[in-house]
């Protein structure tokens, strides 16, 4: 049966073991009835009411907190309750088989932030700064997903719509009236507009791109000969930053990956020494997988042992990788061979050990990335500055067509071609297959 709107949804919304507190939300038409049953009476909203979580034949399955929150007025806009009861996985069970042999069903990853967005709550940007507040690997990324929430980018997102909205009337109110006087005066106007518009997605562009690095990272691939320094290297960019733990969807962990924080642009390291020739299949998928990522890394760490130098060994690795990958040569050791640390000539002098020339090491690849780090970021998606570089081209083409005097048709339909782009990013056009892809990573229970 497909999911309809109308069905009352549940799930465990705390993440599965054990703990103090467990939760199991609601949310859907049947909620007061579902309260009804389960606490015997329906709670008074907004407040916290301790009861008897009851089963089917009136036994007491747990007790704690249950808060009843009406729609539209809740995180869903619908009528929604949270039953707070004791953090195990079978009592938890127990309420949500519950819960589902009541009529509920078992609620999709997202949904609850979903229906959320169905219900003009939240829009789309805001939803996805939702799971990436969850997601965050740092206290920078955490920040600037809050400001994202709050609606740092969709308030900048809808301010430009409405000032595209302005200027499409204007252009076709110059349809309907075809005076000339008025056109002319009515040209540079629209002109000196969409360049202020121009500048101003510009700017959004630069801090959407910030805002997707803080929360996508720098993919780096770390290669060289057996034993120059890869795995010290690793531990050493790893221990100083406290290693930090992200759910990315879609990608499982394995020895080869490593994520680490440089002041909290995202540093996502994997290491090549695995990737010798195999005759597992099993390991060749592997090996496999990690080429293909390394196909869409940012760029390769080459360490080559500075008593060594680069040698026929460092020659085969760099003719292995892709052509289009930045290669930063870092030559490691620097302790045995007492060259001073730092950047000299394209080389990057440094010692794993005792991690003089590591400093610079980061430093580069903040420059690497572009990233500026620094406070009021706030985090974006790549579909984001994806959308917000189409609009700008959108605008472009209205300016250019503008600007060799093409017909007020031609500019109206770049600007509504803007309008369609730029409405992507907080959902105001937006296809379902979209929205599948978004919500699907949530958690379940968010
Ligand atoms: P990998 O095979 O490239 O991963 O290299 P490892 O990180 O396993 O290091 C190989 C050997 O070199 C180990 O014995 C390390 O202790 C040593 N080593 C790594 N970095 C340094 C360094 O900066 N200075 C010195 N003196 N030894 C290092
Ligand atoms: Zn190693």
């Amino acid at each position: 049966m497909a999911d309809s709107p109308e069905d009352t949804i549940a799930a465990i919304a705390t993440p599965p073991g054990f703990g103090g507190v467990g939760v199991v939300r609601i949310s859907g038409p049947n909620t007061a009835a579902l309260a009804r049953a389960i606490l015997g009476r329906l709670p008074a909203p907004r407040h916290a009411t301790y009861a008897p979580f009851l089963g089917e034949q009136g036994e007491t399955l747990d007790d704690g907190i249950a808060l009843f929150f009406p729609g539209p007025r809740s995180y869903t806009g619908e009528d929604t309750l949270e039953l707070q009861g004791h953090g195990g996985p079978v009592v938890l069970d127990l309420l949500l088989s519950r819960c589902l042999a009541l009529g509920c069903r078992a609620a999709r990853p997202g949904e609850f932030t979903e229906r959320a967005f169905l219900n003009g709550r939240l829009d789309l940007a805001q939803a996805e700064a939702v799971a990436d507040l969850i997601e965050a690997g740092s206290a920078q990324a955490a920040r600037s997903a809050r400001r994202a929430l709050e609606g740092a980018l969709s308030h900048e997102v809808n301010a430009l719509l409405d000032a595209l909205t302005g200027l499409r009337v204007s252009v076709e109110a110059a349809l309907d009236f075809p005076d000339e006087d008025v056109d002319i005066l009515r040209e540079a106007q629209v002109q000196a507009r969409l360049a202020d518009l121009s500048g101003r997605i510009d700017r959004l562009i630069r801090g959407a791109a910030q805002g997707a690095l803080l929360r996508e990272g720098l993919r780096l691939v770390i290669a060289g000969r057996p034993n120059a320094g890869k795995s010290s290297l690793l531990n050493r960019l790893v221990r100083r930053e406290a290693a930090i733990v992200t759910h990315i969807p879609g990608t499982t962990r394995d020895v080869l990956r490593e994520t680490v924080s440089l002041d909290g642009l995202p540093l996502h390291l994997v290491d090549t020494a695995g990737l010798r020739e195999s005759d597992d299949p099993v390991e060749q998928e592997g090996i496999r997988r990690a080429w293909a990522e390394i196909e869409a890394a940012d760029a390769v760490l080459l360490v080559v042992d500075d008593a060594l130098g680069e040698g026929e060994e460092e020659a085969a690795i760099r003719a292995r990788l892709p052509g289009h990958l930045p290669v930063i040569c870092v030559h490691n050791k620097i302790d045995l061979t007492g060259r001073v640390p730092g950047k000299q000539g394209g080389v990057l002098y440094l010692s794993a050990q005792d991690g003089q020339g590591v400093d610079s090491l980061r430093e580069h690849l903040k420059a690497q990335a572009g990233f500026s780090g620094g406070e009021g970021l706030f985090l974006a998606r790549r579909r984001h500055l994806d959308a917000l570089t189409r609009t700008a081209g959108h605008v472009a083409t209205a300016r250019d067509a503008l600007a060799v005097g093409a017909g007020p048709e031609l500019v109206a339909e770049d600007l509504r071609l803007a309008q369609e782009t730029l409405g992507e990013i907080t959902g105001r056009f937006s296809s379902d297959d979209l929205l599948g892809r978004i919500f699907s990573t949530f958690c379940i229970g968010k």
